[in-house]
């Protein structure tokens, strides 16, 4: 019987696992892919205190280590199912079963596709959801970038110091990203923005993306870029699938927890992104994983004094 799963190894994850391991717990984090979450497909980070400007993936290595110098340990595993069993819990992956007297969720949330004909099937093959991993494909192409918020913003920046044009796509005509990052797309030459326009068809060669029709929203003009690739950054969505059974998740998915990061199922905690909040950033990710690390941490100890 292990003390604590942590599902993720994102910033929340690991933050909770430091806090936890560091605590005495015998703690098992779970992911499905690179520990670091989100922050290995995030090209530079300017807020997180204490570092002026590091790349996501060397935070999240760093983060990583940290995490687990104190005993902590960390596996791959698909979470299909967490079971409630009062006193102590079930968190069933494909091919491992593990008991546990904690859960803590910090399993993020997973990019929103567009919806559009051949958006499946070319994705790898021109549409990717991170610039980071695929922007050196596309050195010294045109690319189109789809959203108006921070990922959409930032990862234009990014894919601007790559390729020779990024047409950053918007819907209606206001950014909802932080204005700083705005001003640096609006001065930046090479990214051209389209207000008030969608995507509209996904134009393939050789099973290959090979331009974007976009649409004006009020004219219904359309217009074909000629781009090779395609980066949609239309929000995001959580990934809680796998405790559907608990009826712990709000109407869209996220996950409501108290103050100590605890959701209405006692023992069964939730971090970082996945959690009902307004700030999802890499600084309130870890404050999640810290708060619920050491909550749980206590509650164990207080257990052991009871028994
Ligand atoms: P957001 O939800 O903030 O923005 C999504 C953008 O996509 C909006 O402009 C939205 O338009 C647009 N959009 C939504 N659906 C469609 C669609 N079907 N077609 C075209 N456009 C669409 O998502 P992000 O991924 O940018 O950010 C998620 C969270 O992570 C936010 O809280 C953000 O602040 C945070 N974040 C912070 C960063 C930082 O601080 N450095 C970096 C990256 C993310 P509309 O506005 O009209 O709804």
């Amino acid at each position: 019987m292990l003390d604590l799963v942590i599902i993720g190894a994102g910033p929340a994850g690991l933050a909770a696992c430091l806090y936890a391991s560091r605590a005495g717990l015998e703690v098992l984090v779970l992911d499905q892919g690179a520990p670091g979450g989100k922050l290995n497909v995030s090209a530079q980070i300017e807020n997180y205190p204490g570092q002026e400007c590091v790349a996501g993936p060397q935070l999240a290595y760093q983060m990583y280590e940290q995490a687990l110098s104190f005993g902590g340990k960390q596996t791959y595993g698909i979470v299909e199912k967490v079971i409630d069993y009062g006193s102590y819990k079930e968190v069933k992956c494909h091919d491992e079963t593990y008991q546990t007297k904690y859960v803590l969720i910090a399993s993020g949330t997973k990019e929103r596709k567009m919806n559009l004909e051949h958006e499946e099937e070319l994705t790898g093959r021109g549409i990717s959801y991170c610039a980071v991993c695929d922007g050196p494909f596309f050195k010294d192409e045109e690319v189109a970038v789809i959203g108006g918020g921070n990922s959409a913003l930032e990862e234009s920046l990014y894919l601007a110091t790559i390729c020779k044009q990024v047409h950053l796509i918007v819907r209606r005509d206001v950014f909802r990203a932080d204005q700083i990052i705005v001003d640096r797309v609006l001065k930046d030459d090479k990214i051209k923005v389209h207000l008030k326009h969608s995507p509209f068809q996904i134009l393939q060669e050789n099973k290959k993306v090979a331009g974007l029709v976009i649409q004006n929203n009020e004219t219904l003009e359309k217009e074909q870029l000629k781009v090779t690739g395609i980066f949609p950054f239309i929000g995001l969505d959580p990934i809680t699938d796998f405790v559907d059974d608990l009826k712990i998740t709000n109407e869209q998915g996220y996950i409501p927890t108290d103050e100590h990061m605890e959701t209405k199922v006692k023992g069964i905690f939730a971090a970082g992104d996945v959690r009902e909040k307004t700030l999802r950033q890499v600084v309130t990710a870890v404050n999640d994983g810290a708060i619920a690390g050491q909550y749980i941490s206590n509650l164990k100890k207080e257990g052991n004094e009871d028994e």
